[in-house]
């Protein structure tokens, strides 16, 4: 009998666990305030929490339709035509567990061995994973911090005859940065030049602090046709674990997904289905409340470093600051500093070099902010601590 590691498809073999549970696992050990992986730190909003529970009781427990409830595709166009000026049907939405499941159907759906797929990085961890697995060739396009900007000739090079897709992050986490139109306009460009498709993953849509409204890579001419757009509820919402999300294509490429997505998951807890179409109809009014409370937490995160004397890197969108350490004061590298910070100070946060494949950035860490007011101080007060026994 083979060892275990021999079993295991190398993909998997030579992976460590993700930073972000290998993060809260160890706050959870240690007790630490989590900065680390993103969710916000109370039970959600009461208005999908009493609708999940009405569903459960009066609705169904047993199978939904596999692309979703049709109330709940309906409820997501309505969303898309009301935030985001887009037209589109019930037909292109396929409900999934979680934008990670519909990257991962995505994936399997589109890339065929041999395929390239471009990866801006810093990446969320899963996306270069999933490409391997289903036979592709990851080939990485590193933005530079401050601004991550994407840059046309350094795309227009990466892109040979195999490339096959793109996969774009926008808002980018770890970043907390939004592509400019002018950006979107040249990514699609070049998709539409090179006949490309784009997975477009677009959960950070709704956590924006630019004042910019979010435009999806998809509403670029020529882009409907090629771009499959995922979303979230778990951040729309702020419901991490309910793990609802869903891709969004043109009606013959979403049929294509619904395979993939069919024999993944299969579809998704009801109740919660319903409560998610419930909270998309809930009133602009809510929605800039939510924004609100977000925005607070973000600047009451933001004064508490800096008083603490982190540069804290500019953000746009997302629940996560970036600090640079370097300009900080502070020589240790960003995978030092989390390791040491969740141990000294008893405050996890997440290495940007954790979300990078090729040559990273080590001087950045990742906070997310949206904690109760509390809770930002005390961790603003022991990282303040921990900086002055560094430096
Ligand atoms: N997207 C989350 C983050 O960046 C992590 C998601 C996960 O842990 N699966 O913190």
């Amino acid at each position: 009998m083979a060892r275990a590691g021999e079993l295991i498809h190398p993909v998997y073999a030579e992976m460590q666990t993700t930073v972000f549970e290998a993060m809260s696992g160890l706050a959870r050990e240690l007790g630490a305030i989590n900065l680390g992986q993103g969710f916000p730190d109370d039970l959600g909003p009461v208005e999908l929490i009493d609708a999940a529970a009405r569903a459960l009781r009066e609705k169904s427990n047993q199978y939904p339709p596999s692309a979703g409830l049709p109330e709940l595709r309906d409820a997501i166009c309505a969303f898309y035509q009301r935030r985001q000026g887009m037209a589109l049907s019930r037909e292109q939405v396929i409900v999934t567990s979680g934008a990670t499941e519909a990257i991962a159907g995505a994936v399997l759906a589109l890339v065929s061995p041999g395929d390239e797929v471009i990866l801006f990085q810093p990446a969320y961890d899963a996306y270069a994973p999933m490409v391997r697995r289903a036979g592709g060739v990851p080939v990485s396009v590193a933005l530079q911090p401050p601004m991550w900007r994407y840059e046309a000739k350094q795309l227009a090079a990466a892109i040979t005859s195999r490339t096959r897709l793109l996969i774009l992050n926008d808002p980018l986490n770890p970043a907390g940065t939004a592509a400019s139109e002018a950006e979107l306009a040249m990514i699609s460009g070049l998709c539409v030049e090179n006949d490309l498709i784009a997975i477009s993953d677009e959960v950070w849509e709704d956590v924006r602090f630019d004042g910019a409204g979010h435009r999806s890579l998809m509403s670029f001419p020529g882009m409907a046709k090629r771009t499959v757009k995922i979303g979230s509820a778990g951040k729309i919402f702020g419901l991490t674990g309910w793990k609802s999300g869903w891709m969004i294509a043109a009606p013959e490429l979403a049929k294509g997904l619904a395979r993939a997505h069919q024999f993944i998951t299969f579809t998704s807890p009801p109740a919660l289905q319903w409560a998610v179409a419930e909270g998309l109809a809930l009133p602009d009014a809510w929605f800039a409340a939510r924004d609100a409370g977000w925005a607070a937490s973000r600047q009451r995160l933001k004064r508490g470093l800096e008083g603490a004397g982190f540069v804290v890197l500019p953000n746009a969108a997302t629940w996560f600051l970036c600090v640079d350490l370097a300009a900080s004061g502070i020589a240790l590298g960003d995978r030092a500093f989390s390791e040491r910070a969740i141990r000294e100070a008893g405050v996890a946060s997440i290495p940007v070099s954790a979300l990078f494949e090729g040559e990273a950035p080590q001087h950045i860490v990742r906070f997310c902010f949206t904690k109760p007011d509390a809770m930002l101080d005390e961790a603003v007060q022991r990282l303040a601590g921990f900086r002055r026994s560094l430096v």
